[in-house]
């Protein structure tokens, strides 16, 4: 694969979803812009004669063979608020470019290979990351889908309505297949330095991580009539609560951040009566992430005593840690030459291991910076990526 090919057909994409005062993506899940992308899908996969399957879950798969076995590949469109043009499309813009290599090599599969695009990974519409795939594999319940909402109120099954999906068809949807290989832009700089300097690396595991709602209540005031001594200020409680995240993430080595706040009434001029914030947190051991997140919880509960508030803690999305298939990592890391490396990300590879044996390739990001505007890769990386995709899929799926 050569670089000017990855970027002819990586630049169809770039225009979708793009803010260009910001230059970063705004693809929320069913949004306008990740309906084009369904479209920009369709429309690569019908140019390659390819048959696409919509599950009830908003997962989609172009399949190129038909019956068994199968091996599938691809990765999820949708983005965080602001994010990089990379993490996600990466997978799927790769993975039709290595069904045009592996034809042109005269290969084919001995079954048949899928593209997949998984909906709502970021959870960024609907909190629930790995959203279709988590449905897909049955990790979720429908029932309890059904139940989210979006930031404006609209619910899943709406959003599913009014993008001509079946609200009524959520559910297990994962087809019989031999293996998953998820491409995907590295999120940190481990390619970039030191021993795993290479363009493309292969994942060993991923770190337990969840996200954890904090509902901080007090009492609305005034901000000029306010005695400072008579305030039950929730926002002060929750400054504490992101001290206290950090602290105790650097302590054990673990990762903590408080991305996403919610104040009511968010006036300039008003003590706020209550204030919700999300802690994303992460770390390479599950009793490690316990801890940090037992040891938050404590320290923001002692401290709404002080400050005459009150906090309630509740995870909404915990995932344990994801070991992936010793054997295919170890095939597919030798096929391609390629370094083993660990993740702090999430990612519809990690639900789908739970099922199926599966094989994560990062492509170097020499920026490290991933769900931000600044989420990097060079064509040539991106056109390595492709290379080692395709030979991955001849290995496990080709006559
Ligand atoms: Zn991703």
């Amino acid at each position: 694969m050569t670089p000017e090919r990855f970027r002819a057909l990586w630049s169809s994409l770039l225009p979708i979803g793009l803010d260009r005062r910001t230059g970063g993506y705004f693809r929320y899940g069913w949004s306008d812009a990740d309906l084009a992308c369904r479209e920009w899908f369709a429309e690569e996969a019908a140019d390659r004669g390819m048959d696409v399957a919509a599950d009830g879950n908003g997962n989609l798969i172009a399949w190129w063979g038909s019956g068994g076995p199968a091996v599938l590949t691809g990765s999820h469109f949708d983005s965080v608020p602001n994010g990089g043009a990379y993490d996600g499309p990466l997978g799927i813009v790769s993975a039709f470019l290595a069904v045009d290599l592996l034809r042109e090599r005269g290969a084919a599969p001995a079954g048949r290979i899928g593209i997949a695009a998984f909906a709502e990974e970021e959870g960024a519409r609907f909190g629930v990351a790995c959203l279709g795939s988590r449905l897909m594999t049955g990790a979720l319940a429908p029932e309890r889908a059904l139940a989210l909402r979006d930031g404006d109120g609209v619910s899943l099954g709406d959003a599913l309505t009014k993008a001509g999906a079946d609200p009524a068809r959520l559910g297990p949807s994962l087809p019989a297949v031999d293996a998953y290989v998820e491409l995907h832009v590295e999120q940190g700089r481990l390619l970039s330095t030191g021993e795993h300097t290479a363009p493309v690396g292969v994942a060993s595991a991923i770190w337990p991580h969840g996200r954890w709602r904090l509902d901080l209540t007090g009492e609305g005031n005034h901000a000029g009539t306010t005695r400072m001594a008579d305030r039950c200020d929730p926002m002060l409680t929750l400054s504490y609560a992101i001290l206290a995240a950090n602290k105790e993430a650097r302590l054990r080595g673990a990762h903590a951040t408080v991305g996403r706040v919610e104040v009511t009434p968010n006036a300039t001029n008003a003590i706020p009566p209550s204030v919700s914030a999300w802690l994303d947190a992460r770390a390479a051991q599950a009793e490690t992430l316990d801890g940090l997140v037992e040891a938050v919880a404590a320290k923001v509960t002692e401290r709404a005593g002080r400050d005459g508030t009150s906090v309630a803690v509740t995870a909404e999305s915990v995932s344990p840690a994801v070991e992936f298939d010793g054997g295919l990592r170890d095939r597919v890391a030798a096929l391609l030459r390629a370094p083993i490396l660990p993740t702090g990300a999430g990612h519809d590879a990690g639900v789908l291991s739970a099922h199926v044996p599966t094989a994560m390739l990062f492509v170097r990001n020499p920026t490290g910076v991933s769900h931000a505007p600044a989420e990097r890769a060079t064509d040539a990386d991106c056109a390595a990526g492709v290379t080692a995709l395709a030979d991955v899929l001849q290995d496990l799926a080709c006559r």
